[in-house]
């Protein structure tokens, strides 16, 4: 059988490498370098060197100083660094420890999933639902904080449906309850520019997290921004590394290119590219006659969630576009199905924003990058139409 080429409509889930991010790195990945950072010797200090450099650059970039800067393999590990770090620090160093969080019913299963271990430790969790447009609403989180609220953990950006939350006023809310602010900004900093000043944009965070792979940097980096002041523990126990609090040979060339993926991201806003591509499905589908709804609102216009449960039935629609060529998602990949594999539990994002569950299996996360063009837009839509006739045909 003829192998269909393959559209790539999933860079929520990852970002292709710039190729002048992996130049960077190039030089520690060669068989001529060598260095662990903690080394005492010359080459040592190079990878040293290399690493507080990349630091100085995304502290100078997000508008922190180096040492709020942490280096992780992704936001998995941050959001359970932060999580983690604090609860077990109540749980076994306070003596009256706080033992409730305010979470987002549509955070990434690497919150979710931590949250639901931590329940098991003792914790109490109020899981704060989104509105049908999938915002979490401002006056739901000051409702839930307790006198004993540690932290209040509400993403930037969902990365299912492109909605953005006003982390202004939550952090506002939690900081006036003497809670702390942890804010996943993954989805936040794909549109680069003004949206990488972390510190101006967001300024009531205590803890920022983030993944390289989704802003084309290296595959398994990733940074915790901790505002000074704001505790932090050591989780991933071991030597020195980062501060003293993540043990750990560090991860030189992964690092580096963060840092360059980083500067570059801040150097540029890809809001209208974005917008463009996103005005331009909306009209290509409206122009072909599809039926479609938005679920949610895409303030972030690289992240669009369609439903085609108008005409489309039962498809498990992400999976059935991959046989097409189309690559995207049902929800985020680490927990759904993306690609081949088959899809099973609805996205927990629209579960929560009210949407029931035949339209959930009939709708599908686009996210578009920097090298997303209107013609793999087309093909989507091509491929759209081809299903809309084919049920018709069917009735
Ligand atoms: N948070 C959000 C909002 C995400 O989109 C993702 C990736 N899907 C993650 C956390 C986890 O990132 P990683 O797999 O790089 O650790």
């Amino acid at each position: 059988m003829k192998k269909i080429k393959q559209i790539y409509l999933d860079s929520a889930s990852n970002t292709p490498l710039d190729r002048r991010v992996f130049s960077v790195m190039k030089p520690f990945l060669a068989e001529s370098f060598v260095g662990n950072s903690h080394s005492i010797h010359e080459f040592g200090i190079k990878a040293h060197e290399a690493i507080e450099n990349a630091r100085t650059l995304i502290a100078t970039a997000a508008g922190f100083s180096p040492e709020e800067v942490y280096f992780t393999s992704g936001a998995t590990e941050s959001n359970n660094w932060v999580l983690k770090s604090l609860a077990f620090h109540e749980l076994f160093e306070e003596k009256h420890p706080k033992k409730h969080l305010v979470v987002s019913a549509i955070e990434h299963a690497s919150v979710l999933n931590t949250c639901h271990q931590l329940e098991k430790m003792g914790f109490s969790i109020t899981y704060v639902k989104p509105t049908s447009d999938g915002k979490i609403p401002v006056l739901s989180v000051k409702k839930a904080l307790r006198f004993d609220t540690l932290l209040v953990c509400v993403m930037a950006v969902n990365n299912e449906t492109g909605a953005e939350n006003n982390i202004i006023d939550i952090g506002k809310a939690a900081h006036a309850n003497k809670s702390l602010m942890m804010s996943d900004c993954t989805q936040f900093l794909s549109e680069g520019g003004i949206y990488c000043q972390l510190n101006k944009r967001l300024p009531n965070v205590d803890y920022y997290t983030f993944s390289g792979h989704k802003i084309y940097g290296p595959t398994g980096t990733g940074c915790l921004i901790v505002r000074k002041k704001a505790p932090l523990y050591s989780f991933i126990t071991g030597g020195g590394q980062e501060f003293g609090l993540r043990g750990g040979t560090s991860n030189t060339s992964g690092i580096v290119g963060l840092g360059k993926a980083y500067l570059m991201m801040a150097a540029r806003s890809y809001h209208s590219l974005f917008e463009s591509l996103h005005n331009y499905l909306i009209e290509s589908l409206l122009k072909n006659n599809i039926p479609f709804k938005i679920n949610g609102v895409a303030n972030h216009p690289n992240i669009i969630n369609l439903n085609f449960s108008m005409f489309m039935n039962d498809s498990e629609l992400a999976s059935l576009l991959s046989i097409y060529g189309i690559a995207c998602s049902a929800g985020s990949a680490c927990e759904a199905a993306s690609g081949n594999e088959i899809q099973n539990t609805p996205s927990h994002v629209l579960v929560a924003m009210g949407i029931p569950e035949r339209e959930i299996y009939n709708s599908v996360r686009l996210s578009f990058s920097k090298y997303t063009t209107k013609q793999d837009i087309d093909k989507f839509v091509k491929v759209m139409k081809k299903l809309k006739e084919q049920s018709e045909a069917t009735i």
